[in-house]
């Protein structure tokens, strides 16, 4: 008789795979459990097909596509892929977020992007990380829509 049997609902294991208080950062798309001060690092992002400014010293500078000058990193000749990055910021740092309201002014469309979730609800964006090479456009995964995020000022 089924009036003897609990039913065990499978949605009861499918739940237990996943971790508790994991959440997604909707600035710098990453999957986090724990949040701090300057847990949320995105990196500024350079044009790759952007021609870099010649300096005096036979260096060439390049300017990021999301802060302009803001944030430069210097080559030491075209196409060598040498960077000094001693006076590179990042573009964001402080604690990750959720909440659209703290986060909708900051999307720029190039280094700062909404998410994108696929069919399953995964966003696909990828979480680009401050490193020693600086971070150019085609490590950034851009979607339709991002353009309109690009050049608040006109
Ligand atoms: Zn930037
Ligand atoms: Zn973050
Ligand atoms: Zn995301």
């Amino acid at each position: 008789m089924d009036a003897y049997y609990s039913r065990t609902q499978p949605t009861r294991s499918l739940a237990s795979t996943m971790p508790a208080g994991r959440e997604h950062c909707i600035r710098c798309h990453k999957d986090f459990s724990a949040n701090y001060p300057s847990a949320c690092i995105v990196p500024h992002v350079f044009d790759s097909r952007c021609d870099p400014l010649r300096l005096y010293s036979g260096e060439f500078q390049w300017m990021s596509e999301c802060c302009g000058g803001y944030g430069t990193v210097t080559e030491e000749e075209p196409g060598s892929g040498v960077f000094r990055m001693m006076e590179l910021t990042a573009c964001y740092r402080g604690p990750h977020t959720t909440r659209k309201d703290v986060v909708r002014l900051q999307y720029n469309g190039v280094s700062i992007i909404r998410c994108k979730h696929n069919r399953s609800g995964k966003c696909i964006r990828n979480h680009l990380t401050q490193r020693s090479r600086p971070v150019f456009d085609k490590e950034v995964v851009y979607c339709d829509g991002d353009e309109q995020d690009r050049h608040h000022d006109g």
